[in-house]
């Protein structure tokens, strides 16, 4: 199985490392700034030794090492600064992927496709038309870490192990997150069976803000340890045809009664990509919430350079 990562910096660079320690291999890790990609796999794998554990990393400026893999992680691009949202990296972001896009179809077209970059929702959308691929092969990382997030925060809130939270958020990655306290449970109860409103509607806002929150206390840089364990995650159910649901941007044509969009739901996710988009039984408020984040998507989607 080759897996190339393109984009060595925070992000990628550390999802080689954490793919290299589950053991995945072939791993590829490309960057446009010289010599980059090459010193953090000489540093990655310098580690081997002490950590008893096998790995190569090969790695390079010159995309043509995509050649033919199977899978392909994309974190090519701008990170936020203070003060910017994620869609302000809209036009910046896209004109990177569009080059990448076009290597991706030329040298590995039957790979499945995990955008990173930001902003998310919008870069998996723009990578699945600009490459042509079945949108089963093209899938953003973000509410998984998403649900990380608010997993986190309620096993603090509750003083319970994030072992028995499993936290469901789907929406954008960014203004329009949903994180869903009804299909999000504590050992298999309901959130919202165990917490009050208050208490909810408090964690649910610092979960939209935490990378925010990070961006700032950063000053430079955006969050990346928990992003790179979310695609890591995703790489290895993939690799290893897991069969796991997890929450990725994925495009929707008719799912919840909504079409052209990217945007954040639970798949099964396996060999073939997302194979199989999971439709929960939302409410009304909550439907509402979707609906009003794909509209927001498709809106900032029409910004979109076109050149
Ligand atoms: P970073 O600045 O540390 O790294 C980006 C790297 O991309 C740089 O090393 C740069 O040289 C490289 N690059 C730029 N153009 C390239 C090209 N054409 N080919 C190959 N490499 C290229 O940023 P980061 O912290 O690693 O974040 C990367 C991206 O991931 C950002 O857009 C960030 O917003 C996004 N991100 C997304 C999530 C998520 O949940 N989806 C989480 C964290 C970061």
């Amino acid at each position: 199985m080759k897996i190339s990562i393109i984009g060595a910096g925070n992000v990628g660079g550390l999802t080689a490392m954490r793919l290299a320690q589950e053991g995945l291999q072939d791993i590829f890790l490309i960057d446009v700034a010289k010599n980059v990609a090459q010193a953090k796999a000489f540093d990655m794998e310098d580690a081997q030794s002490i950590l008893k554990h096998n790995y190569r990393i090969r790695a390079g400026e010159d995309i043509s090492l995509i050649r033919d893999s199977d899978i392909i992680v994309v974190t090519a691009g701008f990170a936020r600064s203070p003060g910017m949202t994620r869609e302000d990296l809209l036009n910046k972001n896209a004109r990177i992927l569009r080059d990448i896009c076009l290597s991706i179809k030329k040298l590995a077209a039957g790979s499945i496709v995990i955008v990173v970059t930001n902003p998310l929702d919008l870069m998996t959308l723009f990578t699945l038309k600009s490459t042509g691929f079945d949108p089963a092969k093209i899938l953003g990382m973000g509410p998984t870490l998403d649900a990380s997030r608010f997993a986190n925060l309620i096993s603090r809130e509750l003083n319970i192990s994030v072992n028995d939270i499993t936290a469901c958020v789907i929406g954008s990655h960014g203004e329009g997150m949903i994180p869903l306290p009804g299909f999000t449970t504590v050992k298999g109860v309901a959130l919202d069976e165990v917490m009050d409103d208050v208490k909810i509607g408090t964690l649910i806002q610092k979960t939209l803000n935490r990378g925010k929150e990070i961006v700032s206390l950063l000053a430079s840089g955006s969050a990346y340890f928990a992003p790179s364990a979310a695609i890591a995650e995703i790489v290895r159910v993939i690799a290893k045809d897991e069969k796991r649901v997890l929450g990725v941007s994925a495009y929707l044509n008719g799912e919840y009664a909504i079409k052209d969009v990217c945007a954040g739901v639970p798949c099964r996710l396996g060999r073939d990509g997302i194979e199989k988009i999971i439709e929960l039984d939302l409410n009304s408020r909550e439907k509402e919430s979707l609906y009003a984040a794909a509209a927001k998507l498709k809106e900032q989607y029409k910004n979109l350079m076109t050149e």
